[in-house]
């Protein structure tokens, strides 16, 4: 049998031509229970919902769940993938689930670190506390990582809150600083808000009408989708998906009027250090992210936490420092096998999930014939510098100041933020991290080049260094695109029609083009989660049809 290329949206419509046939065989759907229960397909062409009399996924046969599940990448999508899969009610007692991960370690691009500084005034090896290099914060309305930080009693700080968070925000160019206050006093509040005036406000109702248009993902009965492009028009999220934050921001006929000095200054410096790009860049929704209203939490111990949790309450057996190089289909069993950088071979898989970008793990051989429609996407590459020591008075910078936000027009730094207050060692001293998009040299002094660590501090007793490829850039999607050309297809093979179990290669990672935060790929699992549930309740139809491979080509052929 030819291996069927991956085609986006190819699943609703089988499973409702599949549901058609099936229920032509009167007999054989008068043998079956629960399958009368409504199942809401999105139809991509004539948008609209289907509503099909379907089995009921909420109760799916154990003996149709993917048995062997195989698992690549140990970040947010694959640890929350294996935690969410071990717990379904329906799932076999016999099911194995591997997860595999290059690194030695879980987390992906959430990583945290004790950082340890061998000497900080007259002491040796202090201890800093744990910090994040990648993800580093979320919201109350994650509601995900919120309420497995709470099962997992792992405890969290308010950002924002703390000594290192309070001091000046400044708004720098480059060489000098447009606009300084501090967000946490009386007189500060009175300058922005006689600055930005109702500015700030409009901008964050915005950002809570998308956080509300995307917390419908939420809803128990929200259906399962098999296309991102799909996911945006069931949230209706395309107003904030086809325009850049700019002119989001400053068209439309909205009662509300966003100034231009607040998107230049904090719309944009927001999403330059949360997304490396400027408002003229983004699509809206990876600015408004950055406004929805409440505080921003990070776990105390470190995010990577929540992550480890997961799988170490999953039933997921942990492969680590085991990269796969290869995914081959075998014909004759329906099942998947994997190769890793060994050469070792594990062979019978029913599913594999694919939870890495494959943008930028592009050497990974997917099974012949398999591939992505839609057109690679750069991810934005960042350095992380974590440095102790003072900012440069003669760049306008204080001894307070907890947070610098830069201009799209200043040169390769993204972002300043004070992460430890060290003011009591000596005047101005901290850990401070530094985003750019060029790694910054160690400091040479009174150096007059941006990139240079020695033009950004005064003192710098210690540095930190890492890279990344962070997240894809969130371009708008251009008038008329296809969702094909946009985002990567969830179902990238399917192991039907031969197979009686709902089995086939998945990829969690298209998500990331909507948004790439932690959460959105949690959910994008959680998805995953349904997809096979719902599958497993039309292969169980299939095989009471009198067996799945005549159902599923009547299927087609409809
Ligand atoms: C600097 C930075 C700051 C960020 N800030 C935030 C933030 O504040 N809040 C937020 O919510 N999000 C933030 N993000 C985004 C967030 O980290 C990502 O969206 C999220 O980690 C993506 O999760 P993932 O599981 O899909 O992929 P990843 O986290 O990338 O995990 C993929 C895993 O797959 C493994 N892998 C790759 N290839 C193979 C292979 N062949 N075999 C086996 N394993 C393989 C990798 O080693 C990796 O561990 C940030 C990211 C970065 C880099």
């Amino acid at each position: 049998m030819p291996i069927r290329a991956a085609v986006r949206g190819a699943w609703p419509l089988l499973a409702v031509l599949l549901v058609t046939a099936v229920f032509h065989v009167h007999s054989v759907a008068a043998q079956l229970s629960n399958t009368h229960a409504v199942v809401k397909n999105w139809d991509v062409d004539s948008a609209q919902w289907i509503i099909t009399a379907a089995p009921d996924a909420s109760t799916v046969p154990k003996s149709r769940l993917p048995k062997r599940v195989a698992i690549i990448g140990a970040g947010p999508g694959g640890s929350s993938f294996a935690y969410q899969y071990s717990h379904l009610a329906d799932l076999p007692a016999d099911a194995q689930i591997d997860l595999f991960e290059a690194k030695n370690r879980v987390g992906g691009r959430v990583a945290s670190e004790e950082l340890v500084v061998p000497v900080l005034g007259d002491r040796t090896n202090v201890s800093l506390g744990t910090h994040d290099w990648g993800a580093s914060i979320f919201v109350k309305e994650n509601r995900n990582l919120v309420q497995w930080a709470a099962k997992f009693n792992l405890s969290s700080s308010k950002q924002g809150s703390s000594e290192a968070d309070l001091g000046d925000l400044l708004v720098w160019n480059g060489t000098t600083i447009s606009f300084a206050f501090d967000p946490s006093s009386v007189d500060g509040k009175t300058r922005a808000a006689w600055r930005y005036t109702t500015s700030p406000m409009a901008t964050s109702r915005e950002a809570n009408a998308a956080a509300a248009a995307l917390g419908k993902i939420y809803d128990d009965d929200h259906p399962a989708y098999t296309s991102i492009g799909d996911l945006a028009r069931q949230l209706n999220l395309s107003p904030y998906l086809t325009v850049t934050a700019e002119s989001y921001l400053r068209t439309g006929s909205r009662w509300y009027f966003v100034n231009d000095a607040f998107r230049r200054e904090m719309v944009d410096g927001v999403t330059r250090a949360n997304y490396g790009h400027s408002i003229d860049e983004v699509h809206a929704l990876a600015a408004l992210v950055g406004f929805v209203d409440g505080p921003v939490y990070s776990i105390d111990s470190g995010n990577q936490r929540i992550f480890e949790a997961l799988i170490k309450n999953s039933k997921a057996n942990v492969h680590l420092g085991t990269r796969i190089t290869h995914i081959d289909f075998d014909e004759t069993t329906s099942t998947y096998s994997l190769t890793t950088s060994t050469g070792a071979h594990k062979t019978g898989y029913d599913a594999v999930v694919l939870a890495l970008p494959l943008d930028v793990y592009s050497s990974l051989h997917l099974p012949e014939g398999v591939h992505i429609t839609a057109q690679p996407r750069e991810y934005h590459h960042i350095h992380v510098t974590m440095v102790v020591g003072a900012l440069h008075p003669d760049r306008g910078f204080t001894s307070t100041t907890a947070n610098v936000f830069t201009l799209r027009t200043t040169p390769h730094i993204a972002s300043i933020g004070r992460l430890h207050d060290l003011s009591s060692v000596a005047p101005g001293l901290g850990l401070f991290k530094v985003f750019s998009t060029v790694p910054l040299d160690d400091p040479t002094p009174s150096s007059q080049e941006i990139t240079n660590l020695g033009y950004l501090f005064n003192r710098v007793d210690h540095i930190w260094r890492r890279q990344w490829y962070a997240y894809p850039i969130m371009v708008p999607t251009a008038p008329g695109a296809k969702d094909e050309e946009v985002y990567p297809e969830i179902v990238l093979h399917d192991a039907a029609p031969a197979h009686t179990v709902a089995g086939g290669l998945f990829y969690l990672n298209g998500m990331e083009r909507l948004l790439s935060t932690m959460e959105t790929q949690t959910i994008a699992a959680t998805n995953l989660v349904r997809l096979l549930k719902q599958r497993a309740a039309y292969a169980a139809v299939a095989a009471a049809a009198g067996g799945s491979a005549s159902v599923w080509k009547a299927a087609e052929a409809a």
